[in-house]
Order: structure tokens, then C-alpha cells, then sequence
């Protein structure tokens, strides 16, 4: 019998979309958290190009970019979500940004972006001479966001290459086609993907990761806690009815749940790399985010997904 958790309605396996429609609206829902977030008195991060890529969608949009969520009104609940995801948000960012930072001390000068979406690190972070960052997203996610960065003279800060590709699809090959070396280690980064991906394509990534994974190279993976019994239907229900401010006040109907894949038999992303030779350092995001003096409670995170597991990993020796 099909497991019909394993496809949501709103997904196909050849579907494809631009920065407001489907999977690329999240793209937009992060980084209007990122802006959000620099927006505020003491900011965990700033990504200063965020409301500039959020607004760009247009003034609905806009919106939900600053720091102030006027558009909840004073309910209190739904405002007390809201900061919980910035604060999510704001902490997976720069446990991802020091990343970087490690990768690059180390001598790393080639790393790829898996679903870039948004992500605005190669015009923002300080990488050193001789870094390519490569980018890999939907087709129309990336003129939009290139065509955006350009309209307002952005530049990046190491040699910037947007693959578009689909990650369900044979991107090595648009991968090395744009100019990539397999035989350079590399750090790659998946934040903010997983759920996107059918259980057997997210095997597929980390398989393709690892055999264009020279010696030395990294991973940085956000894994979140994707067990069946939070995507029942009455689950789902709930979830929807709490966004239903939202999409009244915004006029977006946004449904994240429907976008995700959450079949029972995803890979602990952990467990495949360790089983695959990489040498993994996981942290529960909940951890992270008390660390970094954003605490939250852990099950507002289970009740919104976001108790998840941020990890950085490098394969030193063999890829198994
Ligand atoms: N990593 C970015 C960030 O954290 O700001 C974007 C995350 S956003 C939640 C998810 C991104 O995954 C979107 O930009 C979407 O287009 C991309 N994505 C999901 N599935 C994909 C696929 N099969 N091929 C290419 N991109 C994909």
C-alpha cells in the first residue's frame, strides 16, 4: 500500500518553481527571518542583502521582513511563534556561518551551496582570495535572486557561480560543468533541505556529496526530527489553523507541511555519513540555540519542527 505521507498532494517528482511559488516560497520565509532578525537591537546575525531579496517579491512579502510582526496583531501566541522561529533562524545561521569560517581557516577554497535559495554568504561573508562558492538551486530561484543581487549592484565577496540544477537530477554533472574539481576538497552545506527531498533523494545527495568529496573535505547538514506521528492529518490541521492570521492578514497562503516529504524511512543524516566515513559533530538545535542565549522550549520546537540537529562533518580518510 503507498504511504501517503511519502508524497504530499502539492508535490510531483519533475516539479519545479520560482521564488514565490511552492518550495521556492520558503526560500523567501528564511531569509524574511534573517531580515528580521538584522533588524533588531542585537542581532545574532546580520545578512544585510535579506530584506532586500524578501522585498524584492513584492510588498506582501515585504512584510514579513521586518523586525516587528504588526501583521499578527496582539495575538500573542502566534507572536510568540514567530520569535521562536527568528530565534531558530537567526541561531542556524550562524552555526552555518562559522562553518565557514572554520572551513576556510582550514584551507578549504572550493564550497557549494546546496539549495542556496536566498542564502546571501558569498556576497557577505568574508572568504579569502581564491574561494569559488558555488550555488545550486531551482532554475528560476536563482535569476531571481542573481537578477535582484544585480539590479542593486551587490557584489560578491569571492567568485560567485549560480549552478542552476535540480538536487533530484544529476547535478555533479551541472556542478562540474560550471567549473567545479572534484579533486579540490570542498565544504558543502545543506541547511534548510531535507524535508524537500523524497527520502531515496536525499540517499542520492549525500551518495553524490561523497563521490565528489575529495580527501579533506566537509559537510554542514540541518536534520530536523521528521517522525510520522507530527504529520498526521489532525496534526497538519492544527498547524494551518494556527497560520490562519497569517494568511489572512498577509494574503499568503503558505502551507510548509504540504511541501515536505515525511515518509518514516528517511535516513538519520547523521548515522549515513558517519556510516559513510565521515567523522560527524552533531548538536541538537535546541542546544545551540540555548548556547547562544535564545533558548526555547522544547516542545514549542518539537510542535513546529524545528527540533531538529545542526552537524558539521569532514572525510578525512576513505568515503565507505
Ligand atoms: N538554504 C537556503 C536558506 O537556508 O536560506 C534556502 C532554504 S529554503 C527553506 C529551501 C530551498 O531548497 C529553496 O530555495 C528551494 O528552491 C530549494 N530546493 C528544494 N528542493 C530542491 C531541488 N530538488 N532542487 C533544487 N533546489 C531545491
Amino acid at each position: 500500500m503507498t504511504d501517503v505521507r511519502e508524497t504530499p498532494s502539492v508535490r510531483s517528482a519533475r516539479d519545479s518553481w520560482g521564488i514565490t511559488e511552492s518550495v521556492g516560497a520558503t526560500a523567501l520565509g528564511v531569509a524574511a527571518a534573517r531580515a528580521a532578525e538584522t533588524a533588531q537591537a542585537d542581532p545574532l546575525i546580520r545578512d544585510e542583502f535579506a530584506f532586500l531579496l524578501v522585498s524584492a517579491a513584492g510588498p506582501t512579502w515585504a512584510q514579513m521582513a521586518v523586525s516587528d510582526p504588526h501583521w499578527l496583531g496582539a495575538d500573542a501566541d502566534a507572536r510568540r511563534i514567530h520569535e521562536i522561529s527568528r530565534n531558530y533562524q537567526a541561531v542556524r545561521t550562524h552555526y552555518f556561518d562559522e562553518y565557514f569560517s572554520d572551513v576556510a581557516h582550514a584551507g578549504i577554497r572550493q564550497v557549494v551551496i546546496l539549495a542556496a535559495g536566498l542564502d546571501s554568504r558569498a556576497f557577505r561573508l568574508d572568504w579569502p582570495a581564491g574561494t569559488t562558492v558555488f550555488e545550486i538551486d531551482q532554475p528560476k530561484v536563482l535569476e531571481y535572486k542573481t537578477a535582484t543581487l544585480d539590479a542593486h549592484g551587490a557584489v560578491a565577496k569571492a567568485r560567485y557561480v549560480p549552478v542552476p540544477a535540480d538536487l533530484r537530477d544529476d547535478w555533479p554533472a551541472a556542478l562540474v560543468e560550471a567549473g567545479f574539481d572534484p579533486a579540490q576538497p570542498t565544504a558543502w552545506l545543506a541547511e534548510g533541505l531535507l524535508p524537500y527531498l523524497p527520502a531515496d533523494a536525499q540517499d542520492r545527495l549525500f551518495e553524490l556529496v561523497g563521490v565528489n568529496s575529495a580527501p579533506g573535505s566537509r559537510i554542514a547538514v540541518e536534520a530536523f526530527n521528521m517522525s510520522p506521528e507530527r504529520y498526521t492529518e489532525e496534526r497538519r490541521a492544527q498547524r494551518r489553523a494556527r497560520g490562519e492570521q497569517m494568511r489572512k492578514q498577509l494574503d499568503l497562503d503558505i502551507d510548509v507541511d504540504a511541501l515536505m516529504y515525511t515518509a518514516d524511512d528517511r535516513a538519520d543524516a547523521a548515522q549515513w555519513l558517519s556510516e559513510h566515513g565521515w567523522q560527524v559533530e552533531a548538536v541538537p538545535s535546541a542546544d545551540e540555540m540555548a548556547r547562544l542565549g535564545r533558548p526555547a522550549a522544547e516542545a514549542d520546537l518539537a510542535e513546529f519542527g524545528m527540533d531538529g540537529v545542526l552537524m558539521r562533518a569532514r572525510l578525512d580518510g576513505e568515503r565507505l
